[in-house]
């Protein structure tokens, strides 16, 4: 049978809207052509179709169209952005502040950089799983070019101080730079509100296809971006390749659907969330990973004490959520993000992600909280 679907902070699926507009721009009939074909209608038509995907992708964040670049994802995203700001400095005179709980696709350009001989701070969140302004602006040195924060937490939902932090950075002249992967669609992300020179998003996470996604670039800025991949000089020299005109309309087509508003589907998720949890709760002996900072709507980062999370989610098969992050679930290593704040090795490995999205309804949530009932009263009473 097929599990009910619990991972949305993994990815979601393509909006039927969004495949629709996808499969327009593929076949002989429909808009193929190559945008950079300045030669022919179908290339204009093509052009066309990209730069109405980045006024979406631009309205989106407040931002203005000409500083959006396509990427395949988040993940160059924050490749682009972190060495891309890295290669116009000289490791000895490069300074870069990140955080301990970022997604891997910031932690290891980062290291990649610290092996190069840049010089690199890994800031701790609190217990509460949120990065506080005071912890980055003790880490500032005169050295400090980059700072690179999360506005969502991927495993815990934690959103962070981002606008306290990127006013920090003007006040200080130091880059900024947001993974805003579980941020958009999520929460209000405003370029300028946060005062961000750089920020990365993916289309996965908003309902779009895998395989595209942007980074904002901030024009009125003296950043310099150093390309990372070369080419025919596409994307102003910031990312060259072919546009994907079919991902590109993916995502464009994902972002208008979200600019028409999301806080109705926003306040639904939550209601959900919360009965999930008051399903949950009455079981005791379980917390909420993150408690008592603002999350993000979708995710429910539980910790049932004392139990095993992989017996726990062999108990509920019937659900396809997550155990500490998706990306590092390869490894049983207990979660680096929830070791980072403060939880114990036990504690990390009896949590398990339960993110919900669009398509969840009330239904997937009751079959959820007696299936998680069964699971725990098994696994007690084996005890
Ligand atoms: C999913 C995710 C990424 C990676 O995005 P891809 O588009 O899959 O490369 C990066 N950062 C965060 C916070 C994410 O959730």
């Amino acid at each position: 049978m097929r599990p009910l679907y619990f991972d949305y902070a993994a990815t979601t699926p393509v909006d039927d809207r969004v495949a629709k507009a996808m499969t327009d721009c593929l076949t002989f009939n429909g808009n193929f052509a190559n945008p950079a074909s300045r030669s022919h209608a179908l290339g204009w038509l093509a052009e066309e179709a990209v730069e109405e995907a980045r006024n979406d992708v631009a309205d989106l964040l407040g931002a203005d169209s000409r500083e959006i670049v396509w990427t395949s994802g988040a993940t160059e995203s924050n490749n682009l952005a972190i060495k891309g700001v890295a290669d116009n400095y000289a490791p000895e005179a490069c300074h870069i502040i990140t955080t301990s709980i970022e997604h891997k696709a910031v932690i290891d350009p980062v290291k990649h950089l610290h092996s190069k001989g840049y010089q690199t701070t890994f800031v701790a969140p609190g217990s509460n799983g949120q990065v506080s302004v005071e912890s980055i602006a003790a880490e500032i040195t005169d050295k400090t070019r980059l700072i690179s924060v999360m506005a969502v937490n991927n495993e815990t939902g934690v959103i962070n101080p981002i606008a306290e932090i990127g006013k920090l950075c003007e006040q200080k002249g130091i880059f900024f730079h947001v993974d805003a992967a579980q941020a958009v669609g999520k929460i209000a992300v405003n370029v300028d509100e946060w005062k961000v020179t750089l920020l990365s998003l993916s289309a996965h996470k908003f309902y779009g296809p895998k395989g595209i996604g942007a980074l904002y670039v901030r024009r009125r800025s003296p950043l310099e971006l150093s390309a990372q991949i070369h080419g025919g000089g596409h994307e102003r020299g910031m990312r060259s390749g072919t546009l994907a005109t079919h991902q590109i309309v993916g995502i464009g087509t994902a972002a208008a659907i979200l600019n028409e508003g999301f806080s109705d589907e926003h306040d639904r998720i939550e209601a959900l969330k919360e009965r999930l949890w008051s399903g949950i709760e009455t079981l005791g002996d379980v917390i909420i990973n993150g408690k008592g900072s603002p999350i993000s709507a979708g995710h429910l980062n539980v910790c049932f004490k004392g139990l095993d999370g992989e017996a726990l989610m062999m108990g509920v098969r019937n659900l396809a959520i997550s155990s500490g992050s998706a990306c590092t679930s390869a490894t049983v290593e207990p979660s680096f993000v929830l070791k980072a704040m403060g939880c114990s090795d036990e504690d990390a490995h009896s949590s398990l992600r339960i993110s919900l999205g669009r398509f969840t309804t009330e239904s997937d949530v009751d079959q959820a909280i007696a299936s998680f009932s069964q699971a725990v009263n098994a696994l007690r009473s084996a005890k």
